[in-house]
């Protein structure tokens, strides 16, 4: 990897030295405080309270509020991120946002600091080990004009050393007393959890960018995964993510496994985040239609009836969508005049807007029907040719 063309790169001595070094030494310790102090309930709640935490900060911090601005925080969330985020030993918010940027901006291109294309190990964390311009910083003066942001940078090591590595300690010290729980919490919320934080991270990078599905764009390699989700805070939905980069969501549906989705939504009922961006219904699923003909159009002629039929229903899909919002917005401002109404007026009031939003979730649904013939006629057309050939 240090032959890459074009660029003169070099290893990085103190990276490779954490990389390396740390896994060893949660490894060794937790060895040693098994032998000597065993486990009970208080080791994996403070590994779970950190990992919570510093994975979180993250991905709903470094990764959504701050790399695509997909929404706004107040102050005590942003501190709370850099903290945390410190504590995740990533480095800083400013440089992993340049760095991730410029990801987005050249996904799997040779200025793409974790290309996949140079092979899972890279995208992994060889890209961490070996300096190859990664520490040119760019593109993030919105975030170095930010107060906290600038400090973070700063003081990153001190902060994530006292954050990460310290204050486990310290509320293992205050829990459990004594060396037994110093160590407990030191080890456990530290140095093994920094570890597992690492790697679930670096899976983004490799993993979502190898195994999984591309419902909506195969113009680079970002894959969705659910599986991946799991262990990854929501972030295994990486196709639709680098489809929709401005959406605060990486799982639109609300059964898509996303915490950082769902901490980002339930902060804003306490006022700490607001404005949260959200690509709108009709452009996903149009997107995703469009995927799926495309595929079933692949390296075969695309017959003009299909075409037509398949103009018309994004045009049906899209026009429900539109109908749907707006009798919704219909009845959410007949609801104020509840009030001024008697019961049974009301009840009539409120049937015609419900059989009227109905109408359009009906016509949503034939155009979804619509689809899925086409997308088998399409296929029938295809295998009977293939036969008669
Ligand atoms: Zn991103
Ligand atoms: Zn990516």
């Amino acid at each position: 990897m240090s032959e890459h063309v074009g660029k003169p790169s070099s290893i990085n001595i103190v990276n490779c030295a954490f990389l390396i070094g740390m896994p060893i030494l949660a490894t060794a310790s937790l060895i040693y405080y098994s032998l000597n102090y065993g486990i009970s309930w208080f080791e994996p709640i403070i590994f779970i309270a950190f990992y919570l935490a510093s994975g979180l900060s993250i991905t709903a911090g470094y990764h959504r509020l701050f790399s695509h601005r997909t929404h706004k925080a107040a102050w005590p969330l942003k501190l709370f991120y850099a903290l945390f985020g410190a504590a995740a030993f990533q480095n800083s918010a400013i440089k992993w946002c340049s760095d991730h940027r410029r990801h987005h901006r050249k996904t799997d291109k040779e200025e793409d600091p974790y290309s996949v294309n140079r092979g899972f190990f890279w995208a992994h964390i060889g890209w961490v080990m070996v300096d190859e311009g990664e520490e040119i910083v760019e593109n993030v003066k919105d975030l170095q004009a930010d107060r906290i942001l600038a400090w973070q940078d700063r003081h990153i090591f001190l902060i994530g050393f006292l954050v990460g590595i310290l204050a486990p300690g310290l509320v293992g010290l205050a829990w459990i007393g004594g060396i037994h729980g110093f160590l407990g919490g030191m080890i456990y919320g530290g140095f093994v959890r920094v570890v597992v934080v690492h790697h679930a991270t670096f899976l983004i990078n490799s993993a979502a960018h190898t195994w999984g599905s591309q419902p909506y764009s195969t113009e680079n390699s970002s894959k969705d995964s659910p599986i991946l989700s799991f262990l990854t805070f929501g972030e295994g939905y990486h196709n639709f993510h680098h489809t929709f980069q401005a959406d605060y969501r990486n799982g639109h549906k609300w059964y898509h496994w996303d915490p950082s989705k769902w901490l980002i939504k339930s902060a804003s009922w306490v006022g700490l985040t607001r404005e949260l961006h959200k690509i709108p219904p009709k452009v996903i699923e149009a997107r995703k239609m469009k995927r799926t003909f495309q595929k079933k159009a692949d390296g075969n002629e695309i017959e003009n009836q299909f075409q037509e039929r398949f103009t018309e229903c994004i045009a049906q899909m899209r026009n429900g969508f539109t109908e749907l919002l707006q009798r919704r917005k219909e009845y959410t401002v007949a609801k104020q005049s509840k009030k001024s109404q008697t019961k049974d007026g009301w009840k009539a009031v409120k049937e015609g807007h419900k059989i009227r939003i109905k109408q359009c979730k009906i016509r949503i649904a034939k155009a979804r029907i619509e689809f899925k013939l086409l997308v088998q006629a399409m296929r029938l057309n295809i295998n009977s040719k293939a036969i008669t050939a």
